[in-house]
């Protein structure tokens, strides 16, 4: 739920810029944006490599199929998220295990916990709707077993806890610049971030037709490029992405000033360990689809992240049953995503409380 529009108008000409010079050289696939890109993201996230690819689903499936694990490994994501964080597993060639959320919407430590067996080889934590997951708090979970941490950052631009950024807490991380998210290009592109360098260079080696030269290639790969015109937007927009989230947090901690009281309404937890980054505000409301009829009938674009858990999706649910993730499923049911993007102001945050209040009261009678 961004503004792209209202984004553009406000960088307009350093954009522009970025077309017209890929353009007039001629340099539209590698090239300095995109080796200018990896090493500034990079440096942003406080991570020692980062390898620019097609799309955040791809970046995912690259990290996973970077850390060799043995073929069909369990592995272990949240039910709430986006299908693709499954996807991306299933298509690596291991196997799904789902974890319930938590009351942030996040993993649950207690039922990860619960989940781990001889075969998980590991885990996906996904900092949803841009909060932060417990890494540390992970790690004890994990103890010495060998499992990695794949950090899931694809909404958590910008996040931080303990004092590091997401991305640079687990052994890899995937990162998408889908045009939606936090900081997004003109089109798909994604990163795979690593402190460690055999990772690095094995996801540039698969997202790169496994070659090493030219036309050496030493493994089968596949062609996952971040190409250069969307390298050169993300430079252009990753220089303002520190404000656009702490303007994000305005927003929040306004819908936390006109929603605080309202009966009935469920808003997210404040997060005093870091840096929330409010990709999404997801507030949980009672008679959540009548709510949100009468929302979206009043013109506010409210949202569902997700309508349902991963584990129902059709290619999930006949293998595992329904029961692996209750809270996830009870959740789905209830939470609304309220409009939540770097450009909106005051009257604008107001309105929407203003059209809860009323969808609310409409809802019940
Ligand atoms: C958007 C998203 C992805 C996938 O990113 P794409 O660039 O769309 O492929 C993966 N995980 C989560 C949590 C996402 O929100």
């Amino acid at each position: 739920m961004q503004d792209l529009g209202r984004q553009y108008l406000t960088l307009e000409s350093e954009l522009d810029q970025v077309w017209k010079d890929v353009a007039s050289k001629g340099s539209f696939i590698g090239g300095e944006n995109v080796a200018g890109f990896e090493s500034e993201f990079a440096a942003y996230v406080g991570a020692k490599f980062c390898v620019g690819v097609g799309n955040g689903t791809d970046a995912l499936e690259i990290a996973l199929t970077a850390l060799s694990l043995p073929p069909k490994s369990e592995v272990i994501v949240p039910a709430n998220s986006f299908f693709a964080t499954a996807e991306a597993v299933t298509n690596a060639g291991h196997q799904v295990v789902f974890a319930d959320v938590d009351e942030d919407y996040l993993m649950d430590m207690e039922d990860v916990a619960k989940k781990i067996t001889r075969r998980t080889r590991a885990i996906v934590p996904v900092h949803l709707y841009g909060r932060p997951v417990d890494i540390l708090g992970l790690r004890e979970v994990i103890g010495r077993q060998k499992i990695a941490i794949v950090e899931d950052c694809a909404q958590a631009h910008g996040s931080e806890i303990n004092g590091g950024n997401v991305g640079s807490l687990g052994d890899v991380a995937a990162f998408s610049f889908y045009p939606g998210k936090t900081l997004g290009a003109f089109g798909d592109a994604g990163a795979v971030v690593t402190n460690d360098e055999s990772i690095a260079k094995q996801s540039r080696l698969v997202a790169n037709h496994g070659r090493v030269e030219k036309y050496t290639h030493i493994a089968v790969g596949r062609n996952s490029r971040l190409d250069a015109l969307q390298a050169g937007i993300l430079r252009v927009k990753l220089r303002h992405l520190d404000s656009w989230v702490v303007r994000r947090n305005g927003v929040a901690e306004k819908y936390r000033g006109l929603l605080g009281g309202v009966a009935g309404v469920i808003l997210p937890r404040g997060f005093d360990n870091g840096m929330h980054s409010y990709h999404l505000f997801v507030i949980r409301v009672p008679r959540r689809d009548k709510v949100m009829r009468a929302m979206l009938d009043s013109g506010i674009e409210v949202g569902l992240h997700y309508p349902e858990p991963i584990h129902l999706a059709a290619p999930y649910r006949a293998r595992l049953g329904k029961n692996v993730a209750p809270r996830a499923t009870q959740y789905s049911k209830e939470i609304l995503s309220l409009p939540m993007n770097d450009s909106m102001n005051h009257a604008e945050v107001e309105t929407v409380a203003d059209a809860l209040k009323s969808a609310l009261l409409v809802s019940s009678s």
